[in-house]
């Protein structure tokens, strides 16, 4: 099978046209919002729209399909409020994906300010299933994908650990793996960047998460150095981590089941295109 490489695609144009424009830009895979990501309501999917756009996935060979969650959903808030409009919003994210007939949907476990790490990942736990129960994944490839953050204060899945530890937890009630972002690993403070540093970050992923799960690498180039724990994504290569790690990652025969998604800016048109090219290029 060819590597797939993507990218995430603006879709204000309808999501109907992604995958004519993934095609045109040399990406095989894409992530898309499935409705605004800081808006509470979402519209409905127009089962037409979906079933065009799985037609043309088969035809021009184009995924998996990625769908990235809302950014106002925390699943583990200490707010009660907050928490079950989360679940509510989760549960309306992976009916859309559903529809769609995405893969995965990629989902940021949270922030637990105000309780426990522990508490947080207890509730994040509890939400997800609760937000997955009674919907009809069996029989369909859809996973939920818990992503690794940043590692600022409070934010659960910061560390492998922590990840591992939510996806063990959800194993009995959902289909779950795991998204692992470069730009989050290295601020973070794990090491992508040296030869000796990768192989230590890579045990410690076999140790965790496992190389199996981690079903998709958001791969973003760092504004922030190693440790910040700030999270500002840049164009491949021109960052903190430079082209080497993504070399890796790519030629990686561990990750050959993956794919690799950038969330690069889009400082100018033709940058989607350009970190694709990129990608593309440090593929041996
Ligand atoms: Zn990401
Ligand atoms: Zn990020």
């Amino acid at each position: 099978m060819t590597k797939r490489i993507g990218v995430h695609l603006g879709t204000t144009g309808g999501a109907s046209n992604a995958v004519e424009r993934a095609r045109e830009i040399g990406a095989n895979t894409f992530q898309f919002f499935s409705s605004s990501p800081r808006m509470w309501r979402a519209p409905k999917v127009d089962p037409a729209q979906a079933a065009r756009m799985k037609a043309q996935r088969v035809a021009l060979d184009v995924g998996p399909l990625v769908i990235h969650t809302s950014y106002l959903v925390n699943v583990c808030s200490q707010t009660e409020d907050v928490r079950m409009k989360s679940i509510d919003a989760f549960r309306g994210e992976i009916e859309r994906a559903l529809t769609w007939g995405a893969e995965y949907l990629v989902l940021h476990p949270g922030s637990w300010k105000g309780l426990t790490r522990d508490e947080g990942l207890r509730l994040a736990a509890e939400s997800i299933s609760r937000a997955i129960d009674g919907l009809a994944w069996q029989g369909t490839p859809f996973h939920i994908l818990i992503e690794n953050t940043a590692g600022a204060e409070f934010s659960l899945g910061g560390s492998f650990e922590q990840v591992a530890e939510l996806v063990e937890r959800l194993k009995p009630s959902a289909p779950v793996g795991v998204c692992l972002d470069t730009c989050h690993t290295h601020v973070a403070g794990y090491d992508l960047v040296t030869a000796e540093g990768y192989e230590e970050t890579m045990r410690q992923i076999a140790a965790t998460v496992t190389f199996e799960a981690v079903r998709v690498w958001h791969c973003n180039d760092a504004k922030a150095e190693r440790g910040s724990k700030l999270d500002r994504h840049e164009h491949i290569g021109l960052g903190t981590m430079g082209v080497e790690p993504f070399r890796r990652l790519l030629n990686d025969p561990r990750f050959a089941h993956a794919a690799f998604i950038a969330e690069t800016p889009v400082d100018e048109p033709g940058d989607e295109e350009r970190n694709v090219r990129v990608l593309r290029s440090l593929v041996e």
